[in-house]
């Protein structure tokens, strides 16, 4: 119970992202509610996106994101809401810091690797697929990547390997602009087809590995 409380509490401090502070009105370096001038840290709704959470623009094509952007913003925003920096101030602004670098970690995940980044997108037009779907999908990409598969295991010489890694690099590329592709119309089922076939090149690769 009183978990629930101290949630309950920290729920009430939800803010929308802005790029003033809500306390002291001085420009924010980043959209999250933390600043540092006044020392008021708050909390964002779940509801939220990861595209907006680090300030990456969601649109025309939310899956066409500039990784440096990305990364560059990342770095920003988790420097603002540091546990470590916070816990000073006192128990409240360590857990809302907490609270708030974990929903810029995971942002960061979601968006860093097109995989996740697809996942989400469609999760977001309740298409996002299931963890034990993609085997039985696409039967066609399914059996190249066990054959694949097979002659990784029949340790081949490292000129096959790179070979197969090559030939691998060359489809995850063009099913990932092909992804890109089909957020661009957007064509949420091709979208999706496209998620799962790169699931399985993805699956490739980390046996070559
Ligand atoms: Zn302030």
């Amino acid at each position: 119970p009183a978990l629930a409380l101290s949630a309950r509490r920290l729920q009430s401090t939800t803010t929308s992202l802005s790029s003033t502070c809500p306390s002291c009105g001085r420009p924010l370096p980043t959209r999250l509610p933390s600043c540092t001038n006044c020392w008021t840290i708050g909390d964002v709704s779940p509801s939220e996106r990861c595209h907006d959470i680090l300030s990456v623009p969601s649109g025309p094509n939310p899956f066409r994101v500039d990784t440096k952007e990305l990364r560059r913003n990342f770095l920003k925003a988790q420097q603002t809401c540091h546990p470590d920096m916070w816990s000073a101030r006192g128990e409240k602004e360590r857990q809302l810091a907490e609270r708030l670098s974990s929903r810029v970690n995971d942002a960061y995940k979601t968006l860093q690797e097109p995989i996740p980044r697809a996942q989400y997108l469609l999760e977001a037009q309740g298409m996002g697929i299931q963890e034990e779907e993609p085997p039985l999908e696409d039967l066609e990409a399914l059996s190249e990547v066990m054959e694949t598969m097979e002659e990784i295991d029949t340790s081949p010489d490292k000129a096959t390997l790179e070979n197969i890694k090559h030939h691998n690099d060359a489809r995850m590329n063009e099913t990932i602009a092909d992804l890109e592709g089909a957020f661009e119309v957007p064509d949420y089922s091709k979208a999706k087809s496209e998620l799962i076939r790169l699931i399985y090149w993805d699956r490739i690769d980390k046996g070559i590995k």
